[in-house]
């Protein structure tokens, strides 16, 4: 599947769709946005290819300068609405989009669902919000328990989030892949870097194990607990 993120100074949202739809090679069974609109996160998301998403947003199109999307290839769920991403924790405070497989999800789901959890979809990927929602609960920030969930996860991914607790992008990669974009006031997050091309070349390419936060000016890289200063490379090639 393909995931994408924008975080910039300006409304995102159609950027946003044409990235999933230059992601679309990637796995097209269903497609999904979250845009933080300043009053909450927006989600908008159904089986099928990206252009259905697009027709059904189009008439109440959400507005926000930051916002997370994807496409999703299913392995755990048939590709129904309930399970097209993003996915979001129990109160709406937090959007997740996973590119990967969460092999120990069951036995995470039961625990949680013991300790009141309601989940809406059969997917491996649902956990995630839901684990991000108790430690935010617990009073963590956001970025700490994006990093604890990781710790607690087994299997592949490329995850990113948002949350009405702060105006950033949280990203973490273990062997799906994941690039960051850097703009002058924007940051870009995806699985391959068509999805940003037509706004920016200077990438970022994660590696397994980091976790990153994004802002509109700033992008923090975090590898082995500490965070690191990466310099963007400037991709050659072009699209045309
Ligand atoms: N395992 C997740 C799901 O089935 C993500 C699949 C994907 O990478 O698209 O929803």
């Amino acid at each position: 599947c393909g995931i994408t993120g924008c975080i910039s100074n300006a409304d995102i949202t159609s950027t946003l769709m044409n990235s999933l739809s230059k992601l679309e090679y990637r796995g097209y069974d269903s497609a999904g946005i979250a845009v933080a609109t300043g009053n909450g996160l927006t989600v908008a998301k159904q089986a099928g290819e990206t252009d259905g998403l697009r027709q059904s947003i189009t008439a109440n199109e959400p507005v926000g300068m930051l916002g997370i999307g994807h496409t999703r290839w299913s392995t755990h769920g048939a590709p129904t609405d309930e399970n097209a991403h993003p996915h979001t924790d129990c109160t709406g405070t937090v959007a997740v989009v996973h590119n990967g497989i969460i092999e120990n999800y069951d036995g995470i789901k039961s625990e949680l669902q013991n300790n009141g959890h309601e989940f809406t979809s059969e997917t491996d990927t649902e956990v995630v919000p839901h684990l991000v929602e108790q430690h935010l609960k617990d009073g963590v920030d956001p970025l700490t328990a994006l990093q604890k969930v990781t710790e607690r996860i087994d299997g592949k991914y490329a995850l990113a989030m948002v949350t009405t607790h702060r105006d950033a992008i949280y990203v973490a990669r273990n062997g799906s892949p994941l690039v960051i974009g850097v703009d002058d006031s924007a940051r870009y997050v995806a699985s391959d870097v068509p999805a940003f091309l037509e706004h920016t070349k200077e990438v970022i390419h994660l590696e397994d194990g980091d976790v990153a936060v994004l802002e509109p000016e700033t992008h923090t890289v975090f590898r082995d607990g500490k965070s690191v200063s990466l310099e963007p490379t400037t991709i050659t090639w072009s699209t045309e």
